[in-house]
C-alpha cells in the first residue's frame, strides 16, 4: 500500500492547497491543474491546455509559456505520465472504480468486456480536441475536461454537471470498460504517454526472483506495459506507464521497483517471446481483468 497512501497524500496535499488559497487566502499554490501560481512567483501551466490555446489562437504571456514547459519537462525528462496517478484526481474515481470491478465477480464477466474499446483511440480523442480547438478558437478539452470539473468540485463544490459527468465515467470503468476513461479516452492521459519516451523514473522487472503470481498484471491500469513478466528482466519502457508503483505494492516478491534508467539497454523495448510454461498465469491474469 506505501504507492498508493504516497499518491492518494500528494493528491489531497495538492487539492488541500488550492482549498487553503480559497478558503484561508494563502498563495502557496493558487489557480487549477491548468495553470496555477506558485507562491505568487513561478506560473506552472499545463501544456497540453497551452497546446489546445495557442492552436485556438489565444494570446499566452510569456510566463505561462514557460510554465508549461517547466512542467512539459518535468515530465518529458524525468516523472513519465506521473500526472495520470500522483496528481490528477479523477485517477481516485477511476482507481476505486477498478478496485470495485476487481472485488465483484459479476462486474468481471469472466473477463469479457461489454465492449471493446482499442487503447489507441485517446490519440485519436487527442487529435480531435486540437482541430477542434483550432477550429472553435477555444481550448476545446478544456471547456469540457473531467479533470477540470472534478478538482472544482473538490476545491469549491460539486454542480449538477460535474456530479452527471464523474459519476458517467465511474459507472463506465466499472460496468463496461475496465480503465475505460483514463486508459482509452482521455487526451490528457495520451498526451502524456506520447511526449513522456525519455524519462529516467521507470519500473524495473527482476525476472529471477518472480514467481509468476501476476498480481501485477491484475492491478496494473495499463497492463500492456508489463509484457516482460514471467518472460525476461526488463524496464517497463512503454510511455503508458503512470508510475503509480501499484505493481510495486502488490509484488510479494520484490521483483518490481522504481529506478532511474542510466544505461542505453534501459531504454529498449522489451521484444516479447512465446514462453508456454507461463500459459496458464496468463490465463489467469486474463480472467481477473
Ligand atoms: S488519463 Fe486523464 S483523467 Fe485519467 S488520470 Fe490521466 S489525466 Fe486524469
Ligand atoms: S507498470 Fe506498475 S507503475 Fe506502471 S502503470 Fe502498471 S502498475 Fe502502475
Amino acid at each position: 500500500m506505501t504507492f498508493l497512501l504516497l499518491r492518494r497524500a500528494t493528491q489531497l496535499g495538492l487539492i488541500l492547497l488550492y482549498v487553503s488559497a480559497f478558503s484561508w487566502n494563502q498563495q502557496v499554490l493558487v489557480g487549477n491543474l491548468s495553470a496555477s501560481s506558485l507562491f505568487d512567483k513561478v506560473i506552472l501551466a499545463d501544456p497540453f491546455a497551452v497546446l489546445q490555446m495557442l492552436l485556438a489562437g489565444i494570446e499566452l504571456d510569456e510566463r505561462t509559456l514557460i510554465g508549461a514547459t517547466i512542467i512539459l519537462a518535468f515530465y518529458a525528462l524525468i516523472a513519465g505520465r506521473s500526472f495520470c496517478s500522483w496528481v490528477c484526481p479523477v485517477n481516485m474515481l477511476t482507481d476505486l472504480a477498478a478496485w470495485i470491478k476487481r472485488r465483484v465477480p459479476m462486474l468481471n464477466k469472466g473477463g469479457r468486456q461489454t465492449v471493446h474499446i482499442n487503447r489507441d483511440f485517446r490519440f485519436w480523442v487527442l487529435g480531435l480536441s486540437l482541430i477542434l480547438s483550432a477550429v472553435f478558437g477555444m481550448a476545446a478539452f478544456e471547456a469540457v475536461s473531467p479533470v477540470s470539473l472534478m478538482h472544482r468540485g473538490l476545491v469549491y463544490g460539486f454542480g449538477v454537471m460535474g456530479i452527471i459527468v464523474l459519476g458517467a465515467i465511474f459507472l463506465f470503468d466499472l460496468l463496461i470498460q475496465r480503465n475505460g476513461f483514463c486508459g482509452h479516452i482521455c487526451p490528457l492521459g495520451a498526451f502524456y504517454t506520447l511526449t513522456t519516451r525519455i524519462n529516467l523514473v521507470r519500473i524495473r522487472y527482476d525476472r529471477d526472483s518472480c514467481s509468476d503470481c501476476m498480481d501485477c498484471k491484475v492491478v496494473c491500469p495499463e497492463r500492456q506495459v508489463l509484457d516482460m513478466i514471467g518472460h525476461q528482466s526488463a524496464v517497463v519502457t512503454k510511455s503508458a506507464c503512470t508510475n503509480c508503483g501499484r505493481c510495486i505494492d502488490v509484488c510479494p516478491d520484490s521483483s518490481l521497483g522504481f529506478v532511474l534508467r542510466t544505461k542505453p539497454a534501459d531504454f529498449r523495448r522489451y521484444k516479447k517471446e512465446p514462453n508456454l510454461t507461463h500459459e496458464s498465469n496468463l490465463r489467469r491474469n486474463h480472467e481477473a481483468a
